[in-house]
């Protein structure tokens, strides 16, 4: 059965609150004020008046946050030698991660997480997109690193709806590194700003090793004729988080974005996993 067909029964909020941590209701890893500024910045996501540079502001907020209670970042000590020849204690990050985020929704998310974990951090990129009439993703392209053993799979997607997307590039990560390179992770987490209950649900079927970890959990998808948006889209949500960051397409704002993410990640190297569809 089609994604579009099983939205007719949608489970409800507590059929997977057991599924998925959430920022907003679970506070055994941030204080009252952290929790505070998390909603104040998802109302912001929301608000339908933000703008998109302060949309985009508030997407970066939340994924540092979505990656402190997913990482829970452990240091390490290290040494330094300061430009006064004067070496001094320190520490750095120990966490190994690797990033994959889903275009163009994802892309904020995934430069916040350059930006958040160590310098060198593998990052993968998808182009997917979802087909309106199935509600399926459909992958268009990816460039990926080639060599993410022991590390914890992190794949970061702001709307989780339908599942559709995250299964899409979950099949590649899955194919390319652990059965055609026989590569083992070190867990697979899920971040999300916000997530309807049929895409955790959804989710959880196909990857049910995954830890999901959501910002805040909405009612449920949009049915046929409920709303201006195509079916599928999260209620209340924030519409499309793709246009509230960039604008509509491939605009002058996404390409900027990318090609900072360029200065994380050397893209064009070599020995990258690619499917580059014309
Ligand atoms: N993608 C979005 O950008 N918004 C939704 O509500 C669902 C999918």
């Amino acid at each position: 059965m089609s994604k579009i067909d099983l939205l007719k029964n949608q489970p409800n909020r507590e059929d997977v609150l057991s599924y998925v941590w959430l920022l907003t209701e679970r506070n055994d890893c941030f204080s009252t004020p952290q929790i505070n500024v998390i909603q104040a910045s998802l109302t912001r996501l929301r608000d339908e008046n933000t703008d998109i540079h302060t949309f985009r502001y508030h997407v970066g907020n939340l994924t540092d946050y979505l990656l402190q209670a997913i990482l829970k970042p452990k240091i390490k000590k290290i040494k330094v030698l300061t430009p006064l020849k004067k070496r001094t204690d320190g520490f750095d990050l120990e966490t190994p991660v690797a990033i994959f985020f889903i275009n163009r929704a994802g892309l904020t998310m995934g430069l916040s997480a350059a930006r958040f974990l160590p310098y060198g951090t593998p990052i993968g990129e998808f182009d997917v997109h979802r087909d309106e009439k199935t509600l399926e993703g459909i992958l268009e392209n990816y460039n990926l690193p080639p060599d993410v053993s022991g590390r914890k799979i992190l794949i970061l997607d702001p709307m989780n709806a339908t599942g559709g997307s995250i299964e899409c590039v979950w099949k590649i990560i899955d194919q390319e590194y652990r059965q055609k390179r026989q590569q083992k992770f070190a867990g697979v987490y899920i971040a999300n700003i916000i997530s309807a209950p049929f895409g955790v649900f959804e989710v959880k079927k196909v990857i049910p090793e995954a830890e999901i970890f959501t910002v805040v959990l909405d009612n449920h998808l949009t049915r046929p004729g409920e709303t201006k948006f195509p079916s599928g889209y999260i209620v209340p949500g924030l519409g499309d988080a793709g246009d509230r960051q960039f604008g509509e397409g491939r605009s002058e704002l996404f390409l900027g974005a990318q090609k900072m993410l360029k200065s994380f990640v050397n893209f064009n190297s070599r020995s990258r996993i690619r499917l580059i569809k014309s």
